[in-house]
């Protein structure tokens, strides 16, 4: 596994290689849920690379930046030990500069949701992300459907701004309790991490709901409210692909989101149904 954290360094090596280039761009402190991006990066391309890099610009002021996890050591070993041929290790100064165009979030999809309170946060995503992408010029991206905004949104920049990577939505891993596997769990003490699970179950529930056919958002939201305290929650929303609210559940077609803090933790959870 060659190490690279030099941005150009990284281009010229890539240059001349003509294989298909799976790419899974992470903020480190990796999990089995990125590993699963991992793997399916490793049996659809022919040379797979891993970026670690806490982007700064999508931490807000008072945000958890410094205190982000990190397990450098650990990562390098759990990339070696799956295959991955080249990891992309940048410092803050190889990425960005003093005066810096960037990508802005749309003003819609964008500052809705996560976007709302985190006001800022999806333009810093967009120009980390537009930035990797043109290192690397992948011919897939990899992309967890946890983070189903951060999801949307990149996929539509590629679009709208007629970039020719595929992006690849890939599933929520979920710990055998059923909460979603993220970096920042390892912050939620053992009552927090009991109290973790109403994100889980309220989703449960609403799965539960719409297989007994009530399809109605405003009944589903409420249960799931019901579930979910007393934790704080900052939204329960249901989209459909598009991104679009919705009042009844379009089968194939929607998406159920919520976010909710543990104490200082801020944790996201969806399911697609
Ligand atoms: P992060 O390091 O948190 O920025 O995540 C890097 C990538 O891994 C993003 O595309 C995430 O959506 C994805 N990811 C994070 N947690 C999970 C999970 N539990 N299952 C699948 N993908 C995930």
């Amino acid at each position: 596994m060659k190490i690279i954290s030099n941005p150009l360094e990284l281009k010229e090596y890539l240059k001349d290689i003509d294989k298909s280039v799976g790419f899974v761009p992470t903020m480190g402190a990796l999990h089995e849920g990125h590993l699963s991006l991992i793997k399916k990066a490793r049996k659809e391309n022919e040379l797979v690379v891993v970026s670690i890099f806490v982007n700064p610009t999508q931490f807000l002021k008072g945000e958890d930046l410094d205190k982000y996890p990190r397990k450098d050591e650990a990562d390098k070993k759990i990339c070696l030990l799956a295959g991955v041929d080249v990891l992309f290790f940048p410092h803050k100064k190889d990425i960005y500069g003093d005066d810096e165009a960037k990508i802005e979030a749309p003003n819609v999809r964008g500052y809705v949701l996560e976007g709302a309170t985190r006001v800022g946060h999806f333009s810093g995503v967009l120009t980390v992300v537009m930035k990797l992408l043109n290192i690397v010029s992948p011919t897939r991206a990899y992309f967890g459907k946890k983070d189903a905004q951060q999801l949307n949104l990149i996929g539509l920049m590629v679009k709208q701004f007629f970039m020719s990577v595929e992006i690849v939505a890939v599933d929520t891993l979920r710990e055998s309790d059923g909460l979603a596997m993220s970096s920042r769990n390892i912050y939620l003490s053992s009552e927090q991490r009991v109290e973790a699970l109403k994100i889980s179950l309220s989703l449960q529930k609403a799965f539960g709901m719409v297989n007994q056919n009530i399809l109605d958002v405003s009944k589903i939201k409420e249960q799931m409210r019901t579930v979910l305290e007393p934790l704080e929650v900052s939204y329960v929303e249901v989209l459909n692909r598009d991104f679009a609210p919705i009042e009844s559940i379009e089968l194939k077609n929607s998406i159920i989101l919520v976010e909710a803090k543990v104490g200082d933790t801020r944790l996201l959870d969806n399911i697609w149904l």
